[in-house]
């Protein structure tokens, strides 16, 4: 193994964006949707260990569950079932070699492992993501239109107070071309009005208005802790299109000077684009999240759009993984390979020294998020 590979390996990684293990036991048809973003199971004959995702697992897990590397999907799941959730857990866990996981503990929040247990499972430290959304779903039905500003404004502000940063979902909920302008007071009292009408024929909370989609938006601005974007590919909710984080501009523009840092996920197939925000907006980070599992064996190429403009500052690891430790595992290899063997290829051509090789895999794995999130070692 060549040295950039080795240092790669053994990084401590912080994982700047993930979500809780599945606290209950999976059958095959559960593991089968947690393994994709679809809504849908695959169709009849087909399974989701034919995805590239699912032949990942199939290669890089078997063997510590002492089978062979690229085992069949059936061979993999007996073994996996035989272990079961939880052991699967703590075996796979300490060996993704992360250290630190920020949590975003506002999606499907029931039946997840909460930060604690997370910390137990994996000898992680963790930090919490507030979900932007999540927090105005929780108080709506507790106020009138005209309280809603108030009430939302103090449990965010509760909220905030253990957490090391917030998480929006406007992309799902509206989209990345959103009015960048703060709504007033009244608009946001009208809208708030407009939502509890629409709760009560619907029995649902679910926020989508615009207006106070960007009211808490601006409202997390406020605390000058990071904010993390979805942007790009994610599940059926997303009109893809509509997801390009340089429709953002002006928001991001207005930003600027607020001591507020805005992290952009996953990215894909924005990827350039978020390249082209973190070189040009100093507040501006990326990562590639989620994407590197989804598209295992092509990764690498991802791994190298992230790197063509944006400097190795304003690069994050996240694994995004939710519900299966095997999200977390092969995320974290995913990431080290990919970015070990652009690394190298860097090397190799001599466009780069082995010395700041070194240094930005340590940055892009770990001192980033130190910086970006204000963490101590
Ligand atoms: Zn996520």
């Amino acid at each position: 193994m060549n040295a950039i590979a080795e240092a790669l390996e053994n990084l401590p990684l912080i994982d700047h964006h993930c979500h809780g293990l599945m606290r209950s036991e999976l059958n095959r048809p559960d593991f089968e949707l947690l393994a994709t973003e679809s809504d849908w199971p695959e169709p009849a004959g087909q399974t989701i260990f034919d995805s590239p995702f699912g032949i990942s697992v199939r290669a890089e897990v078997p063997p510590l569950l002492g089978l062979d590397r690229h085992s069949d999907a059936d061979t993999y799941w007996q073994a996996r079932a035989a272990l079961g959730q939880d052991e699967l857990g703590r075996l796979l866990m300490p060996k993704t070699g992360i250290d630190t996981l920020i949590i975003d503990s506002g999606f499907r929040s029931t039946n997840i492992l909460d930060l604690d247990e997370m910390g137990a499972v994996s000898g992680a430290r963790t930090f919490e993501i507030i979900r932007l959304e999540s927090v105005a779903e929780s108080i709506i039905t507790q106020t009138d239109a005209a309280g809603f500003r108030n009430r939302f404004s103090d449990e965010l502000g509760r909220r905030a107070e253990g957490a090391v940063g917030f998480k929006s979902i406007i992309a799902y909920r509206y989209g990345l071309d959103f009015n960048p302008d703060k709504p007033t007071d009244a608009e946001v009292d009208v809208a708030a009005g407009e939502w509890l009408s629409e709760i009560s024929a619907s029995g649902r909370a679910r926020l989508s208005n615009p207006v106070l989609l960007r009211y808490i938006l601006w409202a997390a601005v406020d605390f000058k802790k990071p904010i993390q974007f979805h942007v790009g590919y994610g599940d059926s909710d997303i009109n893809l299109h509509r997801c390009d984080p340089t429709q953002m501009t002006e928001f991001i523009r207005r930003t600027v000077d607020t001591g507020v840092q805005i992290t952009l996920l996953h990215c894909y197939p924005f990827i350039r684009e978020a390249g082209f925000l973190a070189q040009v907006y100093p507040h501006v980070w990326l990562d590639t999240g989620a994407i590197l599992n989804y598209t295992g064996a092509s990764a690498v190429r991802l791994v190298r759009d992230s790197l063509e403009l944006a400097p190795m500052s304003k690069v994050l690891f996240s694994s995004d993984a939710f519900g299966l430790p095997e999200l977390f595992y092969c995320g974290a290899l995913v990431w080290r390979r990919c970015t070990a063997q652009v690394l190298q290829d860097w090397l190799d051509a001599d466009y780069i020294g082995q010395r700041d090789a070194l240094r930005y895999a340590e940055m892009m794995g770990r001192t980033n998020a130190l910086r970006c999130y204000n963490l101590d070692e």
